[in-house]
């Protein structure tokens, strides 16, 4: 930053932050060296392996605050700049709902992905609205080492990498794997979705209804996932409700069969009440609420009363 003042400067501060989603706004201040006088060239640079990285496609606002010696204050207008992963050379493909980042692929390929995208998303009737600035975005690399290597401080691949507080996610499509690709964007940005209709400073909502409406955007329950259901409910092995509101097992048996009943439940609410209440019942959570009031009040009965008709509907005792 350069500028001049007619009186000696006393005091800068840079003031930054980003898109980041948070219920409190979130102002970063540091005081950068400058010599005295009234002609000032000072900057700042963040850097990211103290602070931990944001992901590319995030965008980072800043401006300065000066102040002279009078005691009178100035800001410098707020600018604005995408923070990108500038190794590759970035194509996009925008949709309604999200737009597509992508590079080096075939582009019939991302065609095909975004068509299957927009159709399976066009099933989560949710109607959120989302800033402009908070649009999701995916970021397509080729290889997870790509992914992986976007981002500092990434211990753990599974995958897809989702940043929930900015509506990004970072993934590798390629043509290996575009089937998996093809549920697993769709359950993501459904997450995102949910997200976005419960932020708050409340928004504790049972898992079942999160991983659930997930679930339902990867389209009909599989017949893989029917099975897991039917059998665990003819050797009376079904996950509660109750504990399906709370984190889910991590054994994969277990795991599968908590995601295959988390997408039935919410299946028989929107096959049985609609949308509307969905709807509803997220605006409750958003409010705070816990989650047996939360279904008494939209659907007029509790977890258990869920439980009791949701095993009459598929045919379990
Ligand atoms: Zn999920």
């Amino acid at each position: 930053m350069e500028g001049s003042s007619i009186l000696p400067v006393k005091n800068i501060s840079l003031e930054y932050g980003t898109n980041r989603r948070s219920v409190v706004s979130q102002i970063n201040r540091v005081t950068p060296e400058f010599g005295p006088g009234v002609r000032i060239n000072t900057g700042w640079a963040w850097e990211m392996k103290k602070t931990g990285s944001i992901p590319p496609g995030a965008a980072i606002w800043w401006q300065w605050r000066f102040t002279d010696e009078a005691g009178r204050s100035y800001v410098t207008p707020r600018q604005t700049i995408v923070f990108e992963d500038t190794r590759f050379q970035w194509q996009v493909e925008k949709a309604a709902s999200m737009d597509i980042y992508w590079h080096t692929q075939d582009a019939s390929l991302i065609k095909e992905l975004m068509a299957v995208l927009e159709a399976k998303l066009a099933r989560v009737q949710l109607d959120v609205k989302i800033p402009p600035e908070r649009k999701p975005r995916i970021l397509v690399y080729l290889s997870s080492e790509q992914v992986r290597t976007a981002v500092l401080f990434q211990p753990e691949w599974t995958g897809a990498l989702a940043f929930s507080d900015y509506n990004i996610i970072l993934t590798a499509v390629n043509p290996g794997n575009l089937e998996w690709a093809k549920n697993a964007l769709p359950h993501e940005i459904t997450h995102l979705l949910v997200g976005e209709a419960v932020f708050g400073p409340f928004g504790d909502m049972p898992t079942w209804l999160n991983e659930g409406l997930a679930r339902y955007s990867e389209g009909d329950l599989s017949s893989f996932d029917r099975a897991a259901i039917d059998n665990a409910a003819r050797e009376g092995r079904l996950i509660s409700v109750r504990s399906l509101g709370a984190s889910f097992p991590a054994g994969p048996d277990q795991a599968l069969l908590a995601y295959a009943q988390s997408g039935s439940l919410v299946t028989y609410l929107i096959d049985t009440y609609g949308w509307p209440k969905i709807r509803d019942l997220l605006n409750v959570f958003k409010e705070g609420s816990t989650y047996d009031n939360a279904l008494r009040k939209v659907y007029g009965f509790d977890t258990a009363g869920l439980e009791r008709e949701w095993r009459a509907a598929i045919g379990a005792r």
